[in-house]
């Protein structure tokens, strides 16, 4: 395995670097304090081209890669880690999937209108009853002349409660179990689509998290996403590149949770000399360094593999586990390293600690993880 940034790669960096500290760090405060979500800002970064950042420019996007949007996700998470799950729920969950698995006609409907920020995306897969074992979904699509009527509910997703367009998951054929699953293009305004509650969570602050209802929420038959029943090969084929994307927040994390200590240890001192020089505080930095190299190197050689084989699940399964792992253990030796500081919300080391244990948890927990990588190692090989 091995990668390469090229000059779009570094153009991409540059691009989000100075958006995030420019234009999204005076806000994070406001947004972890009242999880606030700055719709302007986050429909602005359509305008740099990072929201459509992988389809083609013929439909608003950036034609560039997913190497490309993990680099924005790193760069806007060494900001917020909030705004860049935002963003990933978007672009790459909702907008990626649609391009490549929608008709002609949904492409040219939605893609642009997401590419630029004018409508925001989620994606609804989880249920109340269903997380890991999602498939199991209870929520209905059932075909009425040219429309289907759809019924059900969806929790804990991004974005939900500020979306224009949600790309959802129901059962077309329940009996057909997980063959019977269907995805869909669904429109807020579609009579019985229905936003629930907002969801209060520990962290990921100004990423909106909500409910969201079908009340026999009618949507046009030409709004199903590839074919009918085939709704499990998009959830597949989606999910690896999904979670080695989403990886790279995690990776934004262990950057800023290094840079912070290395800084801050340098500059306080402690039985007359700065701590940086206390041996057990090096231990931290060197294991904060190493969890950022190795992690790295996971992901953006998972990215590599899965651009020309979406397949190589195992590969992002690793990159995510050991990413969001090694975040959220670098984020609490940032906490240990600034000692009572730490504890504070003033120095911000608190708010990525809370942000980190997301990533165990989204797209897939630490112990799914674990099956999807130790069933394909057993059945072929390493
Ligand atoms: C902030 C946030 C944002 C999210 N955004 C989205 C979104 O945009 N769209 C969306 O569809 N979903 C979203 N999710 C849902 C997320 O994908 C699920 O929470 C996740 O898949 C886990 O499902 P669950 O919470 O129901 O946990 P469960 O599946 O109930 O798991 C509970 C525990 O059991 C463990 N477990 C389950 N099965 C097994 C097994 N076979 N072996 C061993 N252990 C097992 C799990 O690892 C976990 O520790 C989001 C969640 C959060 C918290």
């Amino acid at each position: 395995m091995n990668f390469e940034f090229n000059e779009e790669h570094e153009m991409v960096r540059n691009t989000v670097r100075e958006f995030a500290r420019k234009e999204l760090a005076p806000l994070c405060e406001r947004m972890d304090r009242d999880d606030y979500f700055p719709e302007d800002l986050f429909r602005k970064l359509g305008s740099t081209g990072m929201l459509g950042i992988t389809v083609p420019t013929e439909f608003d996007g950036s034609g560039l890669d997913y190497i490309s949007q993990a680099i924005c996700l790193e760069e806007l998470s060494r900001v917020s880690p909030a705004f860049a799950l935002s963003v990933g729920a978007h672009s790459n969950l909702c907008l990626d999937n649609l391009y490549r698995n929608g008709s002609r006609e949904l492409i040219e409907t939605y893609v642009p209108q997401l590419a630029t920020g004018k409508s925001i995306g989620c994606l609804g897969l989880t249920e109340p009853d269903s997380g890991s074992d999602s498939l199991s979904m209870k929520t209905e699509a059932k075909r009425d002349a040219d429309e289907y009527v759809i019924t059900g509910s969806k929790t804990f997703i991004t974005n939900a409660p500020v979306a224009d367009i949600c790309l959802a998951y129901a059962k077309t054929d329940a009996a057909k179990g997980s063959k019977g699953v269907s995805a869909f293009v669904i429109e807020s305004g579609y009579s019985g689509y229905r936003k629930g509650r907002k969801l209060d969570k520990m962290g990921m602050r100004g990423s909106p998290t909500g409910e969201l209802f079908f009340d026999g929420c009618r949507v046009p038959a030409n709004n199903v996403l590839g074919r009918e029943n085939e709704g499990s090969h998009i959830v597949m084929s989606g999910l690896s590149v999904e979670r080695a994307v989403l990886a790279a927040i995690s990776l934004g994390i262990q950057e800023e949770m290094l840079e912070m200590s290395v800084k801050y240890s340098k500059e306080r001192k402690q039985f007359g000399e700065p701590i940086a020089n206390f041996e057990l505080i090096q231990e931290k930095i060197a294991e904060m360094y190493t969890g950022i190299a190795a992690s790295r190197l996971l992901i953006y050689s998972a990215l590599s593999v899965l651009q020309k084989d979406r397949r190589r699940n195992k590969e992002a399964a690793a990159a995510i586990m050991f990413a969001s792992e090694a975040a959220t253990r670098s984020a609490l030796d940032c906490i240990q390293i600034m000692g009572g500081y730490g504890y504070m919300k003033e120095f911000q080391a608190e708010r990525f600690m809370r942000d980190a244990k997301l990533l165990e948890i989204g797209a897939g927990t630490t112990e799914i993880r674990k099956i999807i990588i130790a069933r394909e190692v057993l059945k072929e090989g390493i």
